[in-house]
Parts: C-alpha cells; structure tokens; sequence
C-alpha cells in the first residue's frame, strides 16, 4: 500500500486541515477542534470526538483517519524505559521509544524504515534501508508515547534518534518537527526538540537557516577519517573536516550550542590520545560532548570499554575546555539499543 495516498490528520499542518474542511463544505474551525481532540484529548477513532456534529465525524471518517499506525508490542526495562514495536500500513514495523529520566520524559522517534548508513555499532542499519518515514507515522510515535503516560506524567522532550537518518529524509522530519511544535500540535518546544545526524552535511545547513530552535546533535563516534570510517561507513564520503565545518557554520547562522554523540569502543576510539585529537578537532566550537558506552549487539564483535578507560577518556577532554556529559546505558536490557528489538522481530518472522 503506497502509504502516500493515505489522508491521515497526523500528517496534515492546520491550513492542510482547514483546507481540507472547506472542500467538505464544513466551516474552517473544525479544523482546531479536530486537532485538539487527536493531539490534546488522545483520541484514536473520530468517533471519540463527541462534541462534533455525527454527520460530519461520519463524513470526515470517510475522507481521512486519526492514526496509520499501531502499537504492536511494549517492551519494558527495571529503569521504566519503555520501548514501542509499531506496525505501519503495509506491514513494516519500526520502534519508538519513552524514556524517564526524573521529571524529564522523552520520545525517541524514528525516521526511517531500516537505515542506509550502516553504522558498524547499530542494529539498524544491519537490515538497509526500505523506505522514509511519512511526517504522520513519525507523530504518531510520539502520539502512542503521550497516550501511554501516566495521568500525572507530562511527555517534556522529542529526541529524533531512532532508526534512521533524520536528515535523509528532510522534509517528512521539518514537517514533523513543526507539527510536534505547533500550539495546534503537539505544542512541544523546539528547544526540546533534538534532531541526530551522522553528519548530513547539506541538511546541517539547510537546517541552519529553518528558523527552527531545536537542538543538532551529531554522531560523531571518532576524532579522525580513519576510525570514523571503520565505524561509519558512509563516512569515506562524508569527512570528519566537513563535518566539524558545517557544526561551525551552524552554529554561526543558529548561535545554538551543538551535541558531539561519542560512542565509546574498546579498543577502537576510546583512548587517551583519541580523546586528546578529539579536543583539537573540536577546538573553539560551542558544543558538548556526549559519551556512551557501546550497546553491545549479537552480531558485532564490539564491547564498551572499563569504567577507568572511560574516565580517563572524559577527564582528558574537560581537560581540553569541553563540556563533557557521560551518558548512562538505557535499553540495553530490552535489546532497546537503536533497533535491537526491530531486528530480533525480524528474526522471528524469518524463523517463522
Ligand atoms: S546509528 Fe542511526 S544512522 Fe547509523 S545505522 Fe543506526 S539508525 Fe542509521
């Protein structure tokens, strides 16, 4: 089914929706009100939206439907990480994820069917890429996320970092950022709004000049071309100098800090003269640097590094001036790492 020619709210701005109002013959402040019943009040059918004239939800039902997409499974960690195996139309799956961390809840959303980059530490990109995300299926995850809280819980953040390149697919994930922003949308900030890239350097610029405050994170994972080629692969096309110009140029143009994701490896990026190339390939840009103990995954051979080379890692770049934040393993232990519980689905379904 070519998800396409599906008229789903969740992918439609508020002129998009009014227009849609006016060729039904129906007054353009239905549109609102249909907003607020998916995005503030929850509702999954139209007949939930029991304010609304019966014909026109009748009618409207007919024209388009609340959700494309549906939970299939919620897998569950000690930390109350929460993670969502979610069925598309035509049968894909992707994964979407709650995260709580005290008072700040998170959905991590992802972008693509499969991945093209084929990163050596993530699942994903083990199985390539199928196909790009609509805006409706990436606001939908976040949908299924906010219906899931608790009535006291209050979803606070969106991190674009699940499966797949948000910046391969531009203008599916502005739209979407928009939509999740928007008083009529979701009405999430944009500044707790993060997009991750490998390093997509014509969308870091593009992004730059969106008028957009989000956050730009970038998965860096290496100080220099030959590591982060080994780890990335995509990376012999790309290059880490390019990389670390446009997170300049960027911030020039925004004035917004940028996030360096580090994958810590053993063996392969963690050493003290790695982080010590580090800190001189990031010399004078406004940034922090995260760092992540690798997710093991079955089919690699790669393993995080001991608490010490860890340490030693983060004290020679604060050493350097940098902004570090040692981020802790969340998902692991529900094979929640970056398509861990995608790839396991697909197994099964291959075994069966
Ligand atoms: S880490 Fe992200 S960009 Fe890399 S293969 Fe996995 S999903 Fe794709």
């Amino acid at each position: 089914m070519d998800t396409a020619e599906i008229l789903s709210i969740t992918n439609m701005s508020l002129p998009e929706l009014e227009a849609l109002c006016t060729s039904m013959g129906k007054p353009t402040y239905r549109a609102k009100q249909i907003l607020s019943w998916v995005y503030d009040k929850g509702i999954t059918t139209f007949d939930q939206a029991s304010n609304l004239p019966k014909d026109f939800r009748r009618q409207f039902s007919e024209e388009c439907r609340v959700f494309q997409t549906k939970v299939d499974t919620i897998a569950k960690t000690i930390n109350s990480t929460e993670k969502f195996l979610v069925h598309l139309l035509n049968e894909n799956v992707i994964e979407c994820v709650l995260l709580r961390e005290g008072k700040r809840i998170t959905a991590c959303v992802s972008t693509q069917v499969g991945c093209a980059m084929a990163c050596r530490f993530c699942a994903s990109g083990l199985l390539g890429l199928e196909r790009n995300l609509t805006t409706g299926e990436m606001v939908e995850q976040v949908l299924h996320v906010k219906n899931h809280l608790l009535p006291d819980e209050r979803l606070t953040n969106i991190v674009f970092m699940g499966i797949g390149e948000p910046l391969m697919n531009y203008d599916n994930v502005i739209k979407a950022v928009r939509i999740m922003n928007a008083e009529w949308g979701l009405g999430i900030g944009a500044r707790h709004i993060t997009i991750s890239t490998v390093g997509i350097i014509d969308g870091i610029r593009r992004l730059a000049h969106e008028g957009l405050q989000v956050n730009l994170a970038i998965s860096l994972h290496a100080p220099n071309d030959t590591i982060r080629s080994k780890i990335i692969p995509s990376n012999k096309k790309i290059g880490i100098k390019n990389i670390v110009t446009a997170a300049r140029e960027y911030f020039e143009v925004t004035k917004r800090d940028i996030s360096f994701e580090y994958i810590l490896i053993n063996g392969i990026n963690a050493s003290k003269q790695d982080a010590e190339s580090l800190a001189r390939l990031l010399k004078g840009i406004q940034c922090n640097v995260n760092v992540l103990p690798v997710n093991p995954v079955e089919e690699f051979d790669w393993k995080p590094p001991s608490q010490e080379t860890i340490g030693a890692f983060c004290r020679t770049l604060k050493k350097h001036g940098l902004v570090v934040t040692l981020r802790k393993k969340k998902g692991g232990s529900v094979n929640a790492a970056c398509g861990q519980l995608r790839l396991q689905r697909h197994k099964f379904l291959w075994k069966n």
